[in-house]
């Protein structure tokens, strides 16, 4: 009996020496792991405000001290430029204020990864970023949420979760923005790696990472708050067997600065659309080639001659993700081929030119 109350105590001052230390800023922006069942057999994402779910799981504050900010309240398919911007003041702010130590985001499975993989471009180094979602509406009787939420705060509490960017906790899994993407409607592990494998996992509570942060604590952004207004300005435009090439036209004469081709395979698209993707380059349009198959990379002049068009090929990126790469880098006016080294970059930030910013990440 004595021996359990020693043990009791060494857990609760442990506890206490966490949170004593650590301060996670958690931003709320809606989703399903704040989802509220419908008397139907639906739900609606985004019902339930960050305190309620914050004290759905007491043990949180074994990890950390909590606080919180509820940025926005939606489904993330309503996902847009304002609440972007939003966040990024949000996540800003905590990475300045000294007091915090690391920030989890809470968020909409269907555009989790679009988001991650653009804060990940924003904050590419420094304190823990992770994002969180869920599959199970809060009041599910299985709900995914709860134990996801605390999961995110115990990798946001690890010292080895710095300088990574940003990363994505659910089902037990911990995967980098760049390398996730939704495989699944609705299985509860629906994030898995499109190259590169698992960053780690959480193996009963403990935050195991499979291999050490690859960036430098210094990495800068090359971006700011303001290039997320050009996101608006890319398109995707997807390509299948057997549409007119009139389709393609007229659907091309909607398309901004910016068009990301989800191709097939290697990134290909139909012939009878080169000749109007070579009148919308002439115009000063830019084409990235990305592709509908999840996982490998886009290649420059395999079937397709880039060198020819004028075109950049997305490498491992995915269409979305490709989009947002895109219009980051618009308003930094590259040409095609700076263009295409900017997409082979791990990491286009602004302390390392492409080239040291590879080397490092060897
Ligand atoms: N539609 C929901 C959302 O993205 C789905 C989810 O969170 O799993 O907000």
């Amino acid at each position: 009996m004595i021996k359990l109350l020693l043990a009791m105590a060494l857990v609760s001052i442990l506890g206490a020496n966490a949170a004593a230390q650590e301060h996670i800023q958690i931003l709320a922006t809606g989703g399903t792991i704040a989802g509220k069942s419908l008397p139907s057999s639906g739900y609606t994402s985004g019902a339930l405000p960050i305190d309620t779910l914050i004290a759905a799981i007491p043990e949180i504050e074994g990890y950390a001290k909590i606080s919180w900010q509820q940025v926005a309240s939606i489904g993330s398919q309503d996902m847009n430029i304002s609440v972007w911007k939003n966040l990024y003041r949000a996540i800003d702010k905590a990475k300045k204020d000294e007091k915090i130590t690391a920030i989890v985001v809470t968020h909409g499975t269907d555009t989790l990864v679009d988001s991650a993989f653009l804060f990940d471009l924003l904050f590419p180094s420094g304190k823990p970023l992770i994002f969180v979602g869920a599959m199970r509406p809060a009041d599910h009787r299985s709900a995914d949420g709860p134990q996801n939420l605390l999961d995110a705060v115990a990798v946001a509490a690890s010292a080895e979760a710095s300088h990574r960017g940003a990363l994505i906790v659910v089902d037990s899994n911990i995967l980098e923005a760049r390398n996730a993407f939704k495989q699944h409607t609705e299985s509860l592990g629906t994030f898995k790696p499109t190259n590169g494998g698992f960053a780690g996992e959480l193996v009963k509570n403990e935050v195991v990472f499979f291999h050490p942060p690859v960036r430098g604590n210094d990495a800068e952004s090359l971006f700011g708050i303001a290039d997320i207004d050009r996101i608006a300005d890319v398109s995707v435009m997807a390509v299948y067997p057997a549409l007119s090439s009139q389709h393609y036209k007229d659907a091309l004469a909607l398309v901004g600065k910016g068009l990301v081709i989800a191709g097939v395979g290697n990134g290909n698209f139909p012939s009878s659309m080169h000749g109007y993707l070579t009148q919308y380059v002439d115009a000063g349009g830019i084409v990235v080639r990305a592709s509908q198959v999840p996982m490998g990379h886009v290649s420059r002049n395999i079937e397709v001659d880039d060198d020819r068009l004028g075109s950049v090929a997305s490498l491992g990126l995915s269409p979305p993700k490709a989009r947002i790469l895109l219009a980051l880098l618009l308003n930094k006016n590259m040409p095609p081929r700076q263009l295409q080294n900017a997409f082979s970059c791990q990491i286009p930030t602004a302390t390392k030119t492409c080239g040291e910013a590879q080397r490092a990440t060897k």
